[in-house]
């Protein structure tokens, strides 16, 4: 198992796929995504990549982006990931505008979980955030995930001041009936979104103390194996789930459990962190895994204990676009 200077292990891998997005939410891309100057890793590649992985531990996979479904070959990604040795779990982030049609190939692919951004139930809400009216078509996917018996469907809401804070309620009526989790996310600063952050920026505890006042109880310290950094909340009269996301409270980061690696074949140690190290040299043939491996194995005695941004440190990150969230 891939193990840390802080005896941290690495069971789980975000590899963002394209970072290319046809939404412009305005905390990640307001101004819609820049032509990529590179071509994001073939199919091969992936294979490979996360065979490297798999080797050393890592049983999760999720697909992110930019948006994962503007890739062509999205299905051929996720039957190249799913078919290896070692890996259990294929999960994918999308902001579920394209996805509907695709959903019993991406299925029948070997895809596990889906979470679904949904930055408000309110249509002209969604459309002030998003950049794209399809709120009504969104919530059908998430609907016909469910119907077709995903493991794990997720809602994902970055909360934000004025924006959607006052649409807790409507979340919740969500999970109520439905084996639906939702996750509040606290908006993270970025070098791309520093006035929008200031202005937005909403502790997900004072979504914590609004829940427990309502009978909700809190089932997870935190990560487990394979599980994300969420907190999660169950309630007797609800079905689904409530998770909060904090990277801004205090021990964030001791539970960490993933590593990144860009549309670009970077790894990348912290969302937060400085710098990135490219392991695409290393995927271009299954006879390189063995270079992969070490690479990976020195690069991660470089991870730091925890990131710094609570001294207003949040790195070298632009958007969450170009690295996935
Ligand atoms: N396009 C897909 C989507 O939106 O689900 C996948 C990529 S997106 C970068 C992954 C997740 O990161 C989404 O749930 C998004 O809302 C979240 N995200 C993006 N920028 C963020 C920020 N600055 N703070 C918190 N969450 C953010
Ligand atoms: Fe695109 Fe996802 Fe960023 Fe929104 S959060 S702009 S959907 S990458």
């Amino acid at each position: 198992m891939l193990t840390d200077n802080f005896q941290r292990q690495f069971s789980y891998l975000r590899l963002s796929i394209t970072e290319l997005c046809n939404f412009r939410c305005l905390y990640c891309l307001p101004e819609g995504c820049a032509k990529p100057e590179q071509q994001p890793l073939s199919v091969d590649e992936i294979r490979n990549l996360v065979r490297g992985f798999a080797e050393m531990g890592v049983s999760k996979v999720r697909l992110t982006g930019g948006e994962p479904t503007l890739r062509k070959d999205l299905i051929s990604i996720i039957q190249a990931v799913a078919s290896v040795p070692g890996i259990e779990a294929v999960a994918l982030t999308t902001n579920g505008h394209k996805i509907l049609p695709l959903l019993p190939f991406l299925k029948a692919a070997g895809l596990t979980a889906i979470n679904f951004s949904v930055d408000s139930l309110q249509p002209n809400q969604f459309e002030a955030i998003t950049g794209k009216s399809s709120a009504a078509d969104v919530l059908k996917a998430v609907e016909s995930a469910l119907v077709q018996n995903f493991e794990s469907v997720k809602i994902n809401v970055v909360l934000l001041k004025g924006l959607n804070s006052e649409e807790l309620p409507a979340y919740l009526e969500l999970v109520r009936n439905k084996r639906l989790s939702i996750r509040f996310i606290e908006l993270m600063q970025t070098s791309d979104n520093r006035e929008f952050f200031a202005e937005r920026h909403l502790p997900a505890d004072l979504v914590g103390k609004q829940i427990l006042a309502q009978g909700w109880q809190q089932v997870t310290p935190g990560t487990r194996l394979n599980m994300g950094p969420a907190t999660v909340f169950s309630h007797p009269e609800f079905v689904g789930t409530v998770g909060l996301i904090t990277p801004y409270s205090q021990n964030f980061c001791a539970s960490c459990n993933r590593l990144r690696v860009s549309a670009r074949g970077a790894l990348r140690l912290c969302l937060f962190g400085e710098g990135e190290y490219s392991l695409r040299p290393f995927l271009q043939s299954a006879q390189q895994l063995p270079e992969l491996q070490l690479a990976v194995t020195n690069l991660l005695g470089a991870k730091q204990q925890s990131h710094r941004l609570l001294e207003g440190h949040y790195g070298s990150t632009q958007n969450l676009a170009s690295i996935g969230g």
